[in-house]
Order: C-alpha cells, then sequence, then structure tokens
C-alpha cells in the first residue's frame, strides 16, 4: 500500500478556474519532511487536494463540501423527474444542509452529508495539510460570501386517479382525480393558483392553504397550469420564475402537469431554489403592521370610541 501512495502539493493549482487559489504561483519549495503523503482515496476528484470538509455521498464518494455545493449549483436544473406516484422520501429525508445532485463520479442522483467521522480521521491523519487546507478554505470563502439564504424546495405535482364505471358503455366512464401540489415546505407559500380547462365553470381556484388540491370527475385529460406563490421576502432561484401578482420580484413559479389517467395516477418531482430576501423579515412585519392598522380603522368605523391596544403593553 506504502508504494502505492502519491505526493500531492497543497499547492497544486486547481483545474476549476472559479476556485483558483491565491496561493498559486507562488509555490515555495518544501522540506520533505514537511510532506504528508496523502492516499489518493482522500484527494478530493473534483479539486484534486486534500478532502476538507468532507462530505459523503450516498453512492459512497466523498468531496470537499465547497466542491460539492459548487458542482450542485452549477449541474443544477429545474427539469421534472417522473417518479412512482408513492414516492415521499426526499421531502422526508433531505435537510438544508445535504446536497442532492447527480455525483460527479458515478453520475447517479445522490445526496451528499457532512461526515464528521472523516474529517476527524483527515485531521488527525494530515494535521499540516488539513491545518493549510482551512486557511486556502478561508482565503478563498473571504471572495466567495457563502450563501445560506438559498435552500432547494422540493416540489412534487401529479395526479391521483379512479375510473368510475357509470355505464356498460366505455364512453360514458368518468375520472375521478385529484390535482395536487406538494412543497416539501409549505411555511413560505403564500398560495398556489390552479387553472383548469376553461371549459370549466371556475377554471381558476386558488388554493392559500396545503394541502394545494383539488379534485374533480371529468371525461377527458388536459393540462393543468399551477402557479406556486411565494411570501413577500422569497424569491424562486429559477430561469422560469415570474414577478408574483402582488409585484414580489421572482415569486411565482409556473408549472404545468398533464392529467394521467393511467391507472392510479402519476406525479413528478420538481428541485428549483428559493431565495431568502435579506431584507425579507422586514417587509413581513411592514405588511403585517399594515394589515393590523386596516384591521384597525375598520375597527374605528364601527366603533368610534374604540381605543388601539398599545403595541407592546409597556
Ligand atoms: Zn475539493
Ligand atoms: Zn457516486
Amino acid at each position: 500500500m506504502g508504494s502505492k501512495k502519491r505526493k500531492f502539493s497543497t499547492m497544486q493549482t486547481r483545474s476549476d478556474p472559479a476556485h483558483s487559489s491565491p496561493y498559486d504561483g507562488n509555490t515555495k519549495p518544501q522540506e520533505e519532511s514537511d510532506h504528508e503523503e496523502i492516499n489518493p482515496d482522500d484527494v478530493c476528484p473534483i479539486c484534486n487536494l486534500l478532502v476538507y470538509r468532507p462530505v459523503t455521498t450516498s453512492c459512497n464518494h466523498n468531496f470537499c463540501q465547497s466542491c460539492m455545493a459548487h458542482w450542485a449549483d452549477v449541474s443544477f436544473s429545474a427539469q421534472m423527474t417522473h417518479v412512482d406516484l408513492d414516492e415521499r422520501r426526499i421531502v422526508e429525508t433531505i435537510s438544508a444542509n445535504d446536497i442532492e445532485t447527480k455525483c460527479p463520479m458515478c453520475r447517479t442522483q445522490t445526496v451528499a452529508n457532512v461526515s464528521q467521522q472523516l474529517e476527524r480521521y483527515l485531521k488527525e491523519r494530515y494535521p499540516k495539510l488539513y491545518a493549510t487546507r482551512a486557511e486556502e478554505e478561508e482565503a478563498l470563502s473571504k471572495d466567495i460570501t457563502p450563501d445560506d439564504s438559498v435552500e432547494i424546495l422540493t416540489i412534487y405535482i401529479g395526479n391521483e386517479h379512479r375510473l368510475i364505471r357509470t355505464n356498460e358503455s366505455l364512453s360514458n366512464n368518468k375520472h375521478d382525480w385529484k390535482f395536487f401540489v406538494r412543497p416539501s415546505r409549505i411555511d413560505i407559500i403564500e398560495e398556489v393558483q390552479i387553472f383548469l380547462h376553461p371549459t370549466f365553470r371556475n377554471p381558476r381556484i386558488i388554493v392559500q392553504y396545503s394541502p394545494y388540491e383539488i379534485r374533480r370527475l371529468g371525461w377527458g385529460y388536459f393540462t393543468i397550469v399551477a402557479h406556486v406563490i411565494l411570501k413577500a421576502g422569497y424569491s424562486w432561484v429559477s430561469g422560469e420564475a415570474e414577478d408574483a401578482p402582488d409585484g414580489g420580484e421572482k415569486g411565482m413559479l409556473p408549472l404545468q402537469w398533464t392529467l394521467d389517467f393511467n391507472g392510479r395516477g402519476a406525479q413528478g418531482r420538481y428541485k428549483v431554489k428559493v431565495r431568502r430576501q435579506k431584507e425579507g423579515m422586514d417587509e413581513e412585519m411592514r405588511r403585517q403592521g399594515e394589515r393590523v392598522r386596516r384591521i384597525w380603522t375598520e375597527q374605528r368605523r364601527a366603533d368610534p370610541d374604540w381605543v388601539e391596544p398599545d403595541a407592546d403593553g409597556s
């Protein structure tokens, strides 16, 4: 095993220009004794350096957290994936810190989690190199402010279906269908607007609370448009996003679903990014204040002797 070990310098040039180290070109010759030999298994396949802040994928590959996050960003697409109607797993298991993407090594869809165990091992085995990597990463992150205001939402969209036999004749069969939009976070959703075929009596339905579903009986399938609208202070990070009806920039994500009347129905999965605007909280407070003032105005109109309650009771 010892003969297979390769020597790596921490001052290698990174292959990714976006990740170029400020130390590039300033490589100083080091004493042989300063080298800690790196086992090839401990090298990040993205940056070719000792893995720093390791994440391990479900397909069992290791990467630096920053490398994997960057990879997930550049390979991100808001394409819908058709999934099993019963799939709920990803909603339950993915937290904001997990990175879900196609593995750069084996190309399977995978989830990367921080591995503290591996980090402990790396720190112990390569104390000097790991410290140098930490310095490098810190120098890099001065230019790139970590964007922890962005998170990925999973949205399931689809329909359940049941055939109702009303008559011996097939043409009289009815379809009992339930269209749904299931986002992994509902606390930041303002409402979901559902647009049915124009032949429906009320083709535009606004659902303000989860579950965002509608159930109908019908003869034919058609394409439903759903506008998923975020609360004030949040915006979709997506080329497809539009401004919300109330003016929220990129606050509305239009999605489409064609009803599927085969068997129990079908669903698709979207992965979409949401950004929390810095002024999001302020905006939320301002709107809430406006709402309260409006209620007070109405109250005063109805009861001229009414006294406004103290804001904080002090
Ligand atoms: Zn890396
Ligand atoms: Zn993999």
